[in-house]
């Protein structure tokens, strides 16, 4: 059965890095999938304004979840600026109830940027909330509110480890190879962003970072290229293991 998807993170080409093959894979397996970012980057460029490069990056994270047919809209939070507080919590309700997803991919909550982690807070709460009645978001036009809790995973912190370098453990790993090649083709569309550290690094880094994060993931599972993730464990949350379900048994590696 077709199955509604939502990939939210911080930024965009946080989900294209951490979860890029993972999406082709169930695009291709005629999932809906909507990716959603807090903010539209703004703080990512040297030269060109907040507005200016929010624009610019909004367009590039559209084009990049238009090549597996997916939408894409921004929460409009601003880079470095949103907390899990009332309104940003009761924002990320709308959105949850909006888009209407089954099946959630978000942030980790312990990552090396406090966007990430705000985010996987927000999102985490927000999916406790969707369902509440009496809680309202106090949007234009309000959506209902989602029959039940979505299930919830979390995707692996940038480079796999936690603020100390620690390695962060999925419970198991998506083997992406089939979907490689598309993962890096959609991190490609964030040109801004790779010029951006091809300017200040000196070296065109921006896919082969992506490249050696995604074989080290696949590496603890015994793959060659992988996506981590771990399915949120607190109670009431649903805990049957549908995104290892709707991926099949033959490209999901255990390894927790
Ligand atoms: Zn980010």
């Amino acid at each position: 059965m077709t199955k509604r998807i939502l990939a939210i993170h911080a930024h965009p080409d946080d989900t294209e890095i951490l979860a890029g093959g993972t999406l082709n894979l169930l695009a291709s397996k005629g999932h809906k999938i909507t990716v959603v970012t807090m903010t539209p980057g703004d703080c990512g460029s040297a030269d060109l304004s907040a507005e200016e490069i929010a624009s610019v990056r909004r367009q590039e994270a559209q084009h990049a979840a238009a090549m597996i047919g997916a939408e894409y809209f921004c929460a409009e939070f601003r880079d470095f600026a949103f907390y899990s507080d009332d309104p940003s919590r009761r924002r990320v309700v709308e959105v949850l109830r909006k888009v209407r997803p089954d099946l959630i991919l978000t942030a980790s909550p312990v990552d090396y940027m406090a966007d990430h982690e705000a985010a996987s807070m927000l999102v985490r709460d927000a999916c406790f909330g969707a369902p509440v009645k009496n809680f309202a978001t106090g949007a234009e036009r309000p959506a209902p509110p989602l029959a039940s809790i979505p299930h919830l995973y979390f995707m692996d912190p940038i480079g796999g480890v936690d603020r100390e370098g620690k390695p962060v453990l999925p419970d198991f790993v998506v083997d992406v190879e089939p979907f490689f090649e598309e993962k890096k083709m959609m991190l490609a569309k964030h040109k801004s962003q790779r010029e951006w550290l091809l300017k200040h690094h000196g070296i065109d880094d921006y896919l082969d970072m992506m490249e050696r994060w995604t074989r080290e993931c696949g590496r603890r599972a015994g793959v060659e290229f992988g996506e981590g993730f771990r399915i949120y464990k607190g109670h009431p949350y649903p805990q049957n293991p549908l995104l290892e379900e709707l991926l099949g048994a033959d490209l999901v590696v255990r390894v927790a």
